[in-house]
């Protein structure tokens, strides 16, 4: 028997609509690509995603086409998202930072047939325009004051391409496991491969992300997401925002400590989310300028593991609580996040560091377990390395145009990362799979050593990697960048470390490098750092 309740399709487009129906003058405040601040409001939002909506139906743009965009997050950027998804378009979100030739991948593999772009990144398209032949126009996302000479096809102002448009255009009104979103892991194996969400899996994750446990969004709160639109998705905050009311306050092309400090100050900003390295130049521009706070309480911290001295720094400086959380670009991103609960809230705040760094425990709607090589399952008893699967109706399941699901016999997705799961439950990522380091037979954790490692005052950036030793199969090298005029001294660093991990994880050497290269989503690129050190040898 089924139940008598109403089918109301989980359509993205109900998102938005509710922001103007019943939070329209909340407001969206941006730093824009031309410079000035933009104060808009969800209703403003609305009306010009609808005109989006209409300027893409005069271009021809049907259901299931993908309508890319490659830009910062702004409101433009917000009306453009819903603009294409309310008429069932999906909306590809490039990532800049990806090499070239992995856009043009990406794009031609997409068969994009138009692209909204920030003025940032004319240039950037421009280079590669005869590589993408299926691109039809672009958009690009200022006004006729502003637009800039360029051999880009069709090129028109976004202002004068939704200007005197429709607000009357059908939004919704298809399956809600239409697709929606198209995001494209950034592939450091391999081509980069492409994430479909659907609009039931974007509403779910909205809801996810409204848990109190989760980002707890209300319109008490200001939120500025530093996580880019490109890179799954901000974190959904770009729907959670409207979802709740939340004013939301849109950094633009500025991610410098300067920029972000002003913004979070003049808009009252409460919650923001962004990957660790993006704090280091608030933290620099903060203690250089003897500044503090007056309104942020928390942030969300994700994408790569959160050092202590981050998470320390926060807390004892600044009074700003930090939230771990993992995820990934197929997990729509939310994975797990490291909320407290009573059992480590009563311990003291020394005692709950141990789980503070853990990623932490699933949300409703995704199922977690750790598996061995051979596909059996593991315990949970924060000491057994462990591949981590998922589960859930905001997880993958295929990639876009690639045959075959991508699941175990139970339906989960084996994540590539390596965990292990508390007896708490707090799940803690120890590496990624193709990272870990195996002496002995044996896993180092690389992740733990960094965390700590980053802490030591000379530190900019830690990396650990394994290097090749004849007894123990690999060993593992502290890679550092010193912050600028250090010189290293590598006791200092193993000195150091000394205490905080077993002794047989200890690096067997430190060397100091210029520059530790970041991938495209701000994580330290192993692949390329190993390259760099493949004729390094150990002592
Ligand atoms: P990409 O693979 O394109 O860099 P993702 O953002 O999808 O993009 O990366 C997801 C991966 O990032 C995860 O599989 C995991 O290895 C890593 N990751 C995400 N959050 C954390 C975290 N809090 N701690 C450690 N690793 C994390």
């Amino acid at each position: 028997m089924l139940g008598l309740m109403q089918d109301w399709p989980l359509t993205v487009d109900k998102i938005i609509d509710h922001a103007k129906n019943w939070h329209g003058e909340r407001e969206v405040v941006t730093r824009s690509v031309e410079g000035p601040i933009v104060r808009t409001t969800y209703a403003q939002i609305h009306d010009r995603a609808r005109r989006v909506s209409s300027a893409l139906k005069d271009l021809g743009i049907q259901p299931g086409d993908r309508v890319a965009t490659l830009a910062w997050n702004t409101a433009n950027h917000i009306e453009a998202w819903y603009g294409i998804m309310g008429i069932g378009g999906v909306c590809h979100t490039l990532n800049p930072r990806l090499f070239p030739e992995q856009l043009v991948y990406i794009i031609n593999h997409a068969e994009d047939r138009i692209i909204f772009v920030d003025l940032t990144f004319v240039p950037l398209l421009e280079a590669i325009l005869p590589h993408i032949p299926k691109v039809e126009r672009v958009v690009i996302m200022t006004d006729a004051a502003h637009m800039p000479q360029t051999k880009l096809p069709k090129a028109v102002a976004y202002e004068d391409a939704i200007a005197g448009q429709s607000t009357d255009v059908v939004w919704g009104d298809f399956d809600e496991q239409t697709a929606c979103g198209l995001c494209y892991t950034s592939g450091t194996t391999g081509n980069p491969k492409g994430v479909l969400y659907s609009h039931r899996s974007n509403f779910l994750h909205t809801f996810m992300g409204l848990q109190a446990t989760v980002m707890g969004a209300t319109p008490k709160e200001v939120i500025l997401p530093v996580v880019p639109m490109f890179h799954a998705n901000a974190w959904g905050i770009a729907f959670a925002g409207p979802a709740a009311g939340t004013k939301l306050v849109m950094p633009g092309a500025k991610m410098d400590g300067q920029s972000i400090y002003e913004l979070i100050e003049q808009e009252g900003v409460t919650f923001s989310a962004a990957v660790p390295t993006v704090w280091q130049g608030l933290f620099a521009h903060m203690k250089q300028n003897g500044l503090g706070f007056s309104t942020l309480k928390r942030v969300l911290i994700g994408g790569s593991a959160c050092p202590e001295s981050l998470i320390r720094g926060f807390q004892d400086d600044f009074g700003v609580e930090v939230t771990h959380a993992w995820g990934m670009t197929e997990t729509s991103p939310i994975g797990t996040i490291a909320n407290l609960p009573p059992e480590i809230l009563k311990l003291s705040y020394d005692e709950q560091m141990k789980y503070r760094l853990k990623q932490g425990v699933p949300p409703l709607g995704v199922e977690l377990k750790l598996k061995d090589e051979a596909g059996a399952e593991l315990p949970h008893d924060g000491a057994t390395f462990g591949r981590l699967m998922v589960k859930g109706p905001t997880i993958s399941r295929a990639y876009f145009k690639e045959d075959g699901s991508i699941l175990d016999d139970e339906g989960f997705f084996d994540t590539g990362d390596v965990a292990t799961v508390d007896d708490l439950g707090f799940m803690q990522i120890t590496d990624r799979a193709k990272d870990v380091i195996k002496s002995g037979g044996e896993w180092i954790s690389s992740i733990e050593i960094e965390n700590i490692a980053v802490g030591h005052p000379k530190v900019e950036i830690a990396a650990v990697i394994g290097a090749a030793h004849p007894k123990w199969d690999e060993r593992p090298v502290l890679i550092l960048k010193l912050k600028p005029d250090e010189t290293l001294d590598k006791q200092e660093h193993l000195d150091f470390l000394t205490g905080k991990i077993a002794k047989w994880w200890m690096p067997d050497d430190v060397v100091a490098v210029d520059d530790i290269p970041l991938g495209a989503t701000g994580k330290i690129d192993k692949k390329l750092l190993r390259d760099r050190m493949k004729d390094y040898r150990l002592p």
